[in-house]
Parts: structure tokens; sequence; C-alpha cells
């Protein structure tokens, strides 16, 4: 027996175990201080009424032999997917509905989905990113390389016609640095794909995020992309199923590599090793469509987006450069005086109490900045956006 050597060149996930630490050994030395964290990616607020209501119905119907169900369609019930596909044809984007893939939110599928690809292919990256991109292909031993954002191209990469990449990573907008693509930018990485045979692995995680009506929730939204990109999507930051578990992936049939459509080689490894998202979470995520559901979502949304105002106008007033924060949960701030980011990291808990997410965490690209989220409450956040404003008020920039 031999084990997947390639587990061993995974880097010890080391970023949220360090803040962890951190955080606990400053609160018993402090324990006074009331710490406040913006550095979790996770919702605060409750599911909403519609979301919680559709669970209770349909948990009952499961109580009853005539409306109970067992194993449903691996692929996800067709009440959800038709809800599904209603949202994106709003935007002009028409998908067949057995394009959609309902999932148990979107980290499993980014990972899943690399079983349709050989090893031997090569990945593109941005740096810095959300870490499981690097991790999963890192396990399947596929050679990775870096499309470099930073300050220079707003943290947005355009394809570089020197690069040879298969499978192209993008997250907009993206997550840490809360920047997102236009069309023109997504049109240059579908053309570069197109020529090179290339595939698109889109996470539009935070689509809901984007206020800017002239910005692009999905990749779809420009014209070509079904020949060329994967769309992944979750109801986790949209209506706060982080605990709740449910998403969809969006694999098209336009999309032929090898002489074979991804679509069929999906499905064909969803209904080998996948059962499906339960009955009643699919009935939760169906309610989000409904009109008091998308109601309920959008304002839940603008409460994390007006914490995020808080932050930004913040910052503004400090002249502190940073991305984000208008179209995304997450502002990726500048630490000030060209501080490190665990330096930054360190300053701001000991002198503020506030908790933050280090930039060199997401990638090399990632030094030197930090990253706030919106997602604590609004007292919290004033009550932080106060503290920092105090501690960095009287830093030259
Ligand atoms: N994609 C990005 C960019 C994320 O930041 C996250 C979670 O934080 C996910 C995907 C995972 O989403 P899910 O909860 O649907 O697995």
């Amino acid at each position: 027996m031999k084990i997947n050597q390639h587990y061993l060149q995974l880097e010890t996930s080391y970023l949220f175990t360090m803040i962890g630490k951190k955080v606990a050994a400053f609160q018993e030395q402090h324990p006074d201080v009331s710490i406040i964290r913006l550095g979790i990616g996770d919702v605060t607020l409750p599911l909403c009424p519609a979301v919680v209501q559709a669970l209770e119905s349909a948990s009952k119907e499961m109580g009853t032999a005539e409306t109970f169900h067992g194993y449903g369609p691996e692929q996800g019930y067709d009440f959800l997917k038709g809800k599904i596909a209603g949202y994106y044809a709003e935007r002009n984007v028409m998908l067949e509905e057995d394009e959609i893939f309902v999932s148990d939110g979107a980290k499993s599928d980014l990972g899943n989905i690399l079983d349709l690809f050989d090893a031997d292919n090569t990945v593109l990256v941005p740096d810095p990113v959300y870490p499981v991109y690097v991790d999963t292909n890192i396990m399947a031993g596929r050679r990775i390389i870096f499309a470099n954002a930073d300050a220079s191209n707003g943290f947005l990469p355009l394809p570089d016609e020197k690069t040879d990449a298969d499978i192209i990573y993008i997250c907009s907008p993206n997550n840490p640095t809360g920047a997102v693509y236009d069309h023109a930018g997504l049109k240059e990485w579908v053309e570069y794909a197109k020529k090179r045979d290339a595939v698109i692995l889109f996470d539009a995680a935070y689509e809901s995020f984007v206020a800017d009506p002239t910005l692009p929730r999905s990749i779809y939204e420009v014209e070509g992309a079904k020949e060329v990109a994967i769309e992944f999507c979750s109801f986790s930051k949209t209506a706060g199923f982080t605990g709740t578990r449910c998403g969809y992936t969006i694999v098209p049939k336009a999309l032929v590599r090898g002489g074979v459509m991804l679509n069929s080689l999906w499905l064909r490894r969803q209904t080998t090793k996948f059962n499906g998202v339960p009955y009643i979470i699919q009935r939760g995520a169906e309610a989000v469509f409904s009109e008091e559901g998308r109601r309920q979502t959008l304002a839940n949304i603008d409460y994390y987006r007006q914490n995020a105002r808080i932050l930004a106008d913040t910052l503004d007033r400090l002249g502190i450069r940073y991305t984000g924060g208008k179209n995304s949960p997450y502002i990726w701030m500048e630490c000030p005086n060209g501080m490190k980011s665990w330096d930054f990291f360190d300053y701001l808990l000991e002198n503020a109490g506030v908790v933050g997410t280090p930039g060199a965490g997401f990638g090399a690209n990632g030094e030197g900045y930090f990253r706030l989220t919106a997602f604590n409450n609004h007292q919290n956040t004033a009550e932080a956006a106060k503290r920092i404003e105090k501690l960095l008020g009287g830093c030259s920039k």
C-alpha cells in the first residue's frame, strides 16, 4: 500500500490556526479587552424566514409516508434547478436544466471537478486567492503556475500570451481581494481559453454582492463562455447556507474537450460518487428564489454591504488604499507604513483589539495586505472602524 505522496507536499494550513492561537493568547493576557473579529469568512445573520418556513414544511413532509422522499436525483430536484435557470435567465443567460448540478456547496465541487482532468494538466491560479484551488491541485500532483494579482492590475490579472495553462481559476468577486472583473476582462480570459483549448473554473460564490449592474455576476454573460467555462456558485453567502450546505455547478453542454462533453463526464462522476443534497435543504434553497425569499436575502446582503461601507469610508478618511467593499463583502487594504501582513495583524490586535486576516496567508502577493470582512454585526463593525481610525489616524501612510 502506498499513500498519495502529494498530500505530504501540502503546507500545513496554519493561517486560521495561527490567528486563533494569537487571539487566544492575547485574550488570556488581556481578559478585559473586547476583541472584535473582522477576520471571519462566515456569515452571522440567520436564515431568512422564507427559508426557515420551507425547511419546516419540508421536514414535516418527510414524516408522512405519502410525502416522504428517499434518494433523490443526484443532480438535484427539478423544482430547484428550474429556479436557478430562471435566476440566470433574468440576466439573459439561458441554461438547460441538465446543465445545472445541485451540490452541497462550492467547496466540494471545486475539488471534485478535478476528477475530470488528467494529472498532466498545468493549472493557472491567481495569487492571492482562496487557498482551496492550490491545495486540491497539489493533492492531485498537478503543475501549478500563478497569475500575479497586485496593485498594478487592480488585483485582476489578465491573460499573458506567454503563459500556457490548461485549467484556469477565476474567482470574481474575489476572495480575498474583493476585486471584480468587468465584461472586457472576462472576455479576454474566455478568448485566451478558447485559443488554448483550456477550461476556466469560474467561482461565483460572491456573485450576489455585485451591486454595480454593469459588472458580470456570471461568466456566461460573456459571449462564448459556455464553450470554455464551468461555473460554481453557492447559497452560503447569498442566503446564509454556510451551515445548511447547498450550492450548484453549471457545466454547459457546449463545453467539449477531447471530443467529449464535460457535462456527460460530470454527470457520470456525480451519479457514481454523490447521492444528492437532502430534499429538505433543496426546498430551503428553492425558497431563496420566492418573492419573499428574494426580498429577505437581499435585505441581509444589504446589511453586510452597509458594514463594508462603514469600513470603506473609514479607510477613505485615513487615505489607506484598498480594493473591494463595494461589490464584495471583503475589503483588501494595504498595510500602513509598509508593514508586513502579520506585523499589522499583531499591531491591530494589540492596540485596537481588532482581528483581521493577514494577506500573506492567501499567497505571496498578499504580503503587505490585510483582509477585513463585512460579516460581523453593525455594532461591532462600527466599533472596530472607530478603533481602527483612532489607531491609524496618527500614522503617516
Ligand atoms: N469559493 C470561495 C471563493 C469561498 O470564499 C468559499 C467560502 O468561503 C467557497 C467557495 C465555499 O463555499 P461553500 O460554502 O459553498 O462550500
